[in-house]
């Protein structure tokens, strides 16, 4: 019976286990950081391994990849030194004057960044309707657009897409997919088996979940000219991950399935005891039933539908500022998918100009006593409506 050879062994156990990482020459169990910058080379002045240079990529970094990209059932994986340093250089590397389609709603950082190319005539930026197909089809250029972004479940009102619909869509026009399915890592979507060319995740979120790194992750099956473009971004823009940050994302990863688990029974708890509450408008969870992208969450995410949800409060802005403020174990931060659970006023953080509801707060659920956090919304909710 001890005999494994057959056996494929679970994504859970192997990424506990950092892919068995095991130190032939010490029996470590845990991977070492090598913060070299450079490598030298040996007698005939060839490089050892595939290193010269800690701008390429580096082992620690290497082996965090590694694991990502079983994760997401990929090819390769590619890790960055924040989401949106992956993100741009997806959008960098688009030929002059390439024409996108992206949603009217999305992590303002992305936008911004689409709207800037845009002002520079560097990019021809159409968008859509997030979660909306045949908005996104109307868009689309046949032949012309290059890319499609989609962001599933989507900031900060958490709309569904169905990835594999808006694949199709993107296909039959020649464009590639990217999805940002940050909100739902990939150990509950897995975005390329669902159809997307590119599947983007900002680790500094639940793959690293510890609120203590930011990185950004780029997966793909098609390795091809543009993964090599893509490669040549980083390496010359000199955003890889540095090896510290991808050691604490590796030991991060290690507890993934059981935080995104916990997170989830929290959320659905919350949400199923705020749903209808009096002094609250909507409970924004995909988890919900009565949530409009339910079924098709519920598909992508295999019922792991993650720790991110929205609440618009009754009464004014103010009030939904001051319940923030209220808050005893909630932190009143931005950034989402850690352990601990956190509150923010989603106008105040995305800035003018961006649609984002006047009274909304984004709650990203952590791994706490559900009871504890339900507590302390409760009486935030009443010292902040009086
Ligand atoms: C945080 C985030 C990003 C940007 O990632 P950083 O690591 O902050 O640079 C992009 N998309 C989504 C959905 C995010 O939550």
């Amino acid at each position: 019976m001890s005999d494994l050879s057959n056996r494929k062994l679970s994504l859970t156990t192997r990424v506990a286990q950092a892919l068995h990482f095991l130190d032939a020459d010490t029996g470590a169990v845990i991977p070492p950081i090598q913060p070299t910058s450079t490598y030298a080379r040996d007698a005939d002045y060839a490089p050892r391994q595939s290193y010269i240079y800690r701008r390429d990529s580096n082992q620690t970094t290497e082996l965090a990849e590694r694991i990502i990209a079983e994760l997401e059932g990929a090819e390769s994986a590619l890790l960055f030194a924040s989401g949106m340093s992956a993100a741009t250089a997806v959008i960098d590397q688009l030929p002059a004057g390439a024409h996108v389609v992206v949603p009217d709603v999305m992590y303002h950082g992305v936008l911004q960044q689409f709207q800037m190319y845009a002002a520079r005539n560097r990019l021809d930026v159409s968008t859509y309707a997030a979660g909306n197909l045949d908005d996104m089809a109307a868009a689309l250029r046949k032949g012309e657009t290059a890319l499609v972004w989609v962001e599933t479940p989507n900031n900060p009102d958490w709309t569904v897409t169905d990835i594999r619909a808006a694949a199709d869509i993107t296909h039959a026009a020649g464009a590639r997919l990217l999805t940002d399915c940050t909100g739902t890592p990939p150990c509950a979507t897995k975005a390329l088996e669902h159809g997307a060319d590119i599947s983007f995740h900002s680790a500094t979120k639940y793959l690293n979940g510890h609120s203590d790194v930011t990185a950004g992750v780029l997966s793909s099956n098609d390795t091809g000219p543009l993964w090599e473009a893509i490669y040549e971004r980083r390496k010359l823009q000199g955003t890889v991950l540095h090896s510290f940050d991808a050691w604490l994302l590796i030991r991060g990863m290690r507890t993934l399935f059981l935080r995104v688990e916990k997170a989830t029974q929290n959320a659905l708890a919350i949400a199923r005891h705020f749903e209808g509450h009096k002094g609250l408008e909507a409970v924004l969870y995909p988890g919900l039933p009565s949530h409009p992208g339910h079924a098709i969450a519920k598909k992508q995410t295999g019922g792991l539908y993650g720790g991110m949800m929205s609440i618009i409060v009754a009464g004014t802005e103010q009030t939904a500022i001051d319940v923030t403020r209220h808050a005893k174990v909630f932190y009143p931060a931005t950034s989402l998918g850690g352990v601990e659970s956190l509150i923010e006023h989603r106008k105040t953080v995305s800035g003018e100009g961006f649609p984002v509801h006047p009274r909304l707060l984004r709650l990203s659920i952590g791994i706490e006593d559900a009871d504890d956090l339900i507590y302390d919304l409760e009486q935030a909710l009443a010292h902040a409506q009086g």
